[in-house]
């Protein structure tokens, strides 16, 4: 993908501040933190979400996450983390290639859970919903 920021970053055509990196993926920080280490972790290979990934990648993807989350647990030591990925533009997704977000989290710094991101049910019951699963 030429136009990808994300590839161009991965081809070193623009630099970054690498967390960790392996043959597979790469995690480095974002250049607007929400938190103090704020890190995005990107397949080599582009793919613009979670359905486009092959899952071995996806497998080693997960893996990523966790040795971007050592390494900033040892340089950083926070409290928690927020882990999570927006897909598509009404999710927030604004650089479409798949990227998961780190984000580091103390004691007292103001932020909220995973439930901040959204409340709306939809005006639907839990029941209803499962019904269509059925
Ligand atoms: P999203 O809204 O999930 O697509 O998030 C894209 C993220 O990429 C944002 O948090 C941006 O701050 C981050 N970002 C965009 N360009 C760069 C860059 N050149 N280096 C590091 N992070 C970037
Ligand atoms: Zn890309």
């Amino acid at each position: 993908m030429d136009t990808c920021i994300f590839c161009k970053i991965i081809k070193g055509e623009i630099p970054n501040y690498t967390v960790y990196e392996d043959e597979k993926v790469l995690a480095f920080l974002d250049i607007h933190p929400h938190a103090k280490g704020h890190t995005v972790v990107v397949p080599k290979v582009h793919a613009e979400n979670y359905f486009d990934i092959n899952e071995d990648l996806l497998e080693h993807l997960s893996l990523g996450v966790k040795r971007a989350m050592e390494k900033i647990d040892k340089v950083l030591n926070p409290d928690g983390y927020n882990v999570g990925w927006n897909q598509g533009e009404v999710a927030g997704q604004v650089v479409p290639h798949l990227h998961i977000h780190i984000m580091p989290r103390w004691e007292g710094d103001g932020g909220g859970s995973m439930h901040s991101v959204i409340s709306n049910d939809g005006g639907i019951s839990v029941e209803e919903v499962n019904k269509l699963f059925l």
